[in-house]
């Protein structure tokens, strides 16, 4: 059922950021929420990860305890061997929506990083206007937040991620808020520029063709606690082949994780009848 997978302990290379042994449990008492139980799962460097997993199975935390933003209950995560301690811009978050400063224009926005790094204003507006090319918002540095559609905000969420230049990229359910023919455009935006830039990415998605078009590894997690459940190597993260998605070997994973994820769902919902 399981394919071997870059996302795998064992691999021969080095990788980019690993979980060992990592659980979380907020709070203490009979109200305590045993979020995660304990998970290894090392992430390679350039891979492309995605989560799948019931609502409140613990993606979020996972995601969150690499950012820096929540600390582990037991284990340790490290990126290339060192310990992860806090938030650090080798890390950069994209936000499922509205991250953005409000009261500054596009390319203030993704020059803020660069900026906040001691770049030259003119250096730091470069490197921004090189990111907003990437993402095909260069004719929008000027505008403000508001003025954009949600699809666009994300893109410019994405652009200022990059300019940073993290070595990784975290995204937490990015394109969740868009409808359905803008989050086509930006998965397919989003593989460029992934194929462009080889940057090691975690995703997290609900939508498993997502996960499928997108990622070099799935991770299928159990409802909460989360564990990990089973992983794939999809093999498709490096193709632009728009039929993609007809391919049999596509077809047959998308069967099998939705059979999976639906298994995981169910168990979900006993946990919130039950309470
Ligand atoms: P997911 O992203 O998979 O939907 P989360 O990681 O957000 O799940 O949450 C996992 C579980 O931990 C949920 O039951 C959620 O209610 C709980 N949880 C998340 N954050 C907190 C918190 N700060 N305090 C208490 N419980 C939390
Ligand atoms: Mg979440």
């Amino acid at each position: 059922m399981t394919q071997p997978s870059a996302a795998d302990t064992g691999s021969a290379i080095a990788p980019k950021a690993r979980f060992a042994g990592v659980s979380k449990r907020f709070g203490s008492g009979p109200g305590a929420v045993q979020a995660l139980e304990p998970i290894d799962l090392d992430i390679a460097p350039n891979a492309f990860v995605c989560l799948l997993g019931p609502s409140g199975c613990g993606k979020s935390t996972l995601l969150n305890i690499l950012a820096g933003f929540e600390e582990a209950t037991t284990g340790t995560v490290t990126m290339d061997g060192a310990p992860v301690r806090g938030p650090d811009a080798r890390r950069g978050v994209v936000f499922q929506q509205g991250a953005l400063f409000t009261w500054m224009n596009v390319l203030e926005n993704v020059a803020f990083g660069p900026l906040a790094c001691g770049r030259q204003r003119a250096e730091a507006e470069a490197t921004a206007m090189r990111f907003l090319d990437m993402v095909g918002l260069s004719a929008f540095a000027k505008r403000y937040p508001y003025e954009l559609s949600g699809g666009m905000q994300q893109r410019v969420g994405i652009a200022r991620a990059l300019a940073n230049d993290p070595e990784i990229l975290l995204m937490d359910e990015p394109f969740a808020a868009l409808d359905a023919q803008t989050r086509e455009l930006l998965q397919e935006q989003i593989k460029r520029i992934w194929i462009d830039t080889r940057k090691t990415i975690l995703w997290i998605t609900h939508s498993i063709e997502e996960a499928l078009f997108l990622a070099t590894d799935i991770v299928v997690m159990s409802a909460r606690p989360g564990r990990i459940k089973a992983r794939f190597a999809p093999g498709f993260a490096g193709s632009t082949d728009p039929t993609l998605v007809t391919q049999p070997e596509f077809v047959r994973l998308k069967a099998e994780i939705f059979g999976l994820l639906r298994e995981e769902a169910l168990a979900a919902q006993h946990q919130e009848d039950a309470r």
